[in-house]
């Protein structure tokens, strides 16, 4: 039965580059879709930018750009990465777009003419220098638990503790420096406590009977919140916004988060235009299709909760499923700067270059729950090398070229009772495919891609044992040869469209190497998948590479592309570095003496605005003036408890201007293999300025 399927990803926010983290979500959406799409069903496959609130607007200021222009820029970017890796997008739009901001003003209408819209007046933090009200984010300072300094209006990064701008000590806006007023304002709301007998039944719902609404563990998450009860959610921001403003409510904004979502509708409302669908067959209150969104799992408050209220209540039908994943760490741990380990995708295109390699990565840890997916790094080459080219791929690399060159390129009917046919005839009876399209379906693809390399090690055993180049080698034995290629052959072409979801390319390069149009989907009987044989006589092509293996080289290389270490902070570009490591291992006295290095007493040290890593130092070397330098020790390092102790530093390095300030020298520190720094420091009685030799 032909379903009629739209589906989502989340709409990523357009003031960053998409990273590795970020495509976890996109390859497994993708990968779901065009194994849909595979089955015959009709599916769309939209998402869109998320362009609108006060971070854009203040990165575009500070470009010196129009939010328009930055979002423009992002856009394009971000479309280009996608395509790269193979995600395709049925229509990828913008919230900033006619069809979003008519759709977000129509369902705040509703909600409204509903009464589910009132208003409040509240106090918040005022930038008097910027006029402006300021998100939590962006009003910093002392962490009213621990004290640490510097903290945003939200949560300490020190001490993990949570509270409301109000609380922190000595605040601050990080727009302008100034000190924040209280300041009152009428703010929009939503009321979603009126939402809660709706949303505690739908959180347990089950739109199609078997598979319910939210995965388990999700809707105890949401049990959880309605436990301590639900807020009424605040849906405007004052001017300046970039946003869509109220109707009837001038210099009020809609919140970013009410027409983000409401984006997905927008952009398909777009396909509708350009492809003449019909938006109210997929949207309307009795909708028979079928909606999905995935998500990743720290955003289900705004999707399990606000999104299927604000549905409800504008006259719309709700997703049929939402399907929360967990986060990307790498190495075990969060991706992180400093190791390198926070790539990003056009890095990684830049670096490793083929996208069905980390396609297929995730699709091998993806399982269709809420646990975190580990992207490890040296396993990764592993797992690419030995499974899609040692036992994939090697199945058609050993095998094709003798049916190229000694049958020109004919295959004939494999029927007989070798090894090879048992294994054959045991797996491609319904029980395989089956359990393979099962897979699919519930988005275990860890497990689809299990089966199919099991299948895969074995098919390579086989063919191990009947030695096809050992029988080339006997003229007499012609025709063993010929029916043991063949059926290997079938072999590959079975696994490659079990593959096709997440490997598209190569399996589009298996369908020029097989002579045939497209792979499709086998219907889930025996019988059909016995008429899915290539039939004798049938004609294939030479056989070209159709993956190689990844050196360990190019991940290092992209590592290394990626990290912020100190070194890169402080020292020539790498290429001069590299030049420098080649050269002999050893230097000579008066290499080492053309270094001055001395000690140093840290007199002051402190965050740089905007600097993630920097902390700049004062530093007493015994001079008329104190020198400053600025050190990539800010993850391990809190200023107070640098101020008052000695270091070493090298007095002699060109002053280097950096974005933050002039950097006169360098201190020197230690580090681990996470990059973690360690400075030294010199045994008591040391005395600025002496000389370290
Ligand atoms: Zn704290």
């Amino acid at each position: 039965m032909s379903r009629k399927i739209l589906v989502t990803s989340a709409l990523p926010y357009a003031n960053g580059s998409i990273h590795l983290g970020h495509l976890v979500e996109y390859i497994q959406t993708d990968i779901w879709v065009r194994f849909q799409k595979m089955q015959g069903h009709t599916v769309h496959y939209v998402c869109a930018d998320d362009t609108h609130g006060t971070p854009i607007m203040l990165r575009a200021e500070k470009e010196g750009i129009t939010p328009k222009e930055l979002i423009a820029n992002v856009h394009k970017e971000h479309n280009a990465d996608f395509k790269e890796f193979l995600v395709e997008f049925d229509n990828f739009w913008s919230t900033d777009s006619d069809e979003n901001e008519e759709l977000s003003k129509s369902i705040y209408l509703k909600l409204k003419a509903n009464g589910k819209i009132a208003t409040k007046t509240i106090e918040q933090f005022y930038d008097p220098v910027k006029n402006m009200f300021l998100p939590d984010r962006f009003i910093k300072g002392e962490c009213p638990k621990c004290h640490a300094k510097d903290q945003y209006g939200d949560s300490c990064e020190v001490c993990g503790s949570t509270y409301s701008p109000t609380e922190l000590i000595n605040a601050y806006s990080a727009v302008s420096g100034a000190a924040p007023v209280r300041k009152e304002t009428e703010h929009y709301f939503f009321k979603l406590s009126e939402c809660e007998d709706f949303l505690k039944e739908w959180t347990r719902s089950e739109a199609i009977k078997g598979k319910p609404t939210l995965q388990g563990e999700a809707a105890n998450k949401m049990g959880e919140w309605f436990e301590n009860g639900l807020n009424d959610w605040d849906i405007s921001r004052d001017a300046p916004y970039f946003g869509f403003e109220i109707p009837d409510a001038p210099g009020k904004y809609f919140y970013v988060w009410l027409d983000a979502p409401i984006g997905y509708m927008a952009s398909f409302k777009k396909l509708c235009a350009d492809k003449g669908l019909d938006f109210d067959e997929y949207w309307s209150k009795d909708s028979k299709t079928e909606l999905y969104h995935f998500i990743g799992k720290d955003i289900l408050y705004f999707h399990a909760l606000f999104w299927p209220a604000t549905l409800e209540y504008s006259g719309y039908r709700k997703p049929t499923q939402i399907f929360a994943h967990g986060f990307l760490t790498v190495n075990g741990e969060k991706m992180s700067k400093s190791r390198g380990t926070f790539i990003t995708a056009r890095s990684y295109l830049e670096h490793v270059k083929n996208p069905e390699y980390l396609r297929y990565y995730y699709a091998a840890k993806l399982n269709g729950t809420m646990e975190d997916i580990d992207l490890n790094l040296e396993d990764f080459v592993a797992r690419v090398n030995s499974d899609l080219v040692g036992k994939y791929i090697n199945i058609a690399s050993r095998t094709a070229g003798f049916i190229n060159k000694h049958f020109d390129g004919k295959l004939v009917e494999g029927k007989d009772y070798s090894l090879l046919q048992r294994l054959f005839d045991d797996n491609f009876t319904s029980f395989r495919p089956l359990s393979i399209w099962k897979c699919y379906e519930e988005r275990d693809f860890s497990r689809a891609i299990r089966y199919v390399m099991d299948l895969a090690d074995q098919a390579n055993k086989v063919i191990a044992e009947l030695k096809p180049w050992d029988i080339a080698k006997d003229s007499s034995r012609l025709d063993e040869l010929h029916r043991v290629c063949s059926l290997a052959i079938n072999f590959f072409y079975l696994l490659s469209i079990y593959l096709k979801p997440v490997l598209p390319r190569v399996v589009d390069d298996v369908a020029k190497l097989l002579n045939l149009p497209k792979l499709s989907w086998p219907e889930l009987d025996a019988a059909a998948v016995s008429t899915l044989l290539l039939p004798e006589g049938h004609k294939i092509n030479s056989y070209e590479h159709l993956i190689t293996r990844i050196d360990n080289k190019q991940i290092e290389a992209m590592v290394e592309a990626n990290k912020e270490s100190l070194q890169a902070i402080q020292t020539p570009a790498p290429q001069a570095k590299q030049e420098a490591a080649s050269e002999a291992s050893y230097i000579s006295i008066d290499d080492f003496t053309k270094v001055n290095l001395v000690i140093a007493k840290i007199v002051n040290a402190e965050h740089v605005e905007g600097a993630e890593k920097l902390l700049k130092l004062t530093l007493d070397i015994g001079e008329a003036a104190p020198r400053q330098v600025f050190a990539g020790i800010k993850s391990a390092y809190d200023p107070a408890i640098l101020i008052g102790r000695l270091t070493v530093m090298v007095a002699n390095l060109a002053p280097r201007k950096m974005k933050f300030g002039m950097s006169e020298g360098m201190v020197l520190a230690a580090s681990d293999e996470s990059g973690r720094p360690f400075i030294l420091s010199p045994d008591s009685g040391a005395q600025p300025g002496m000389k370290v030799k």
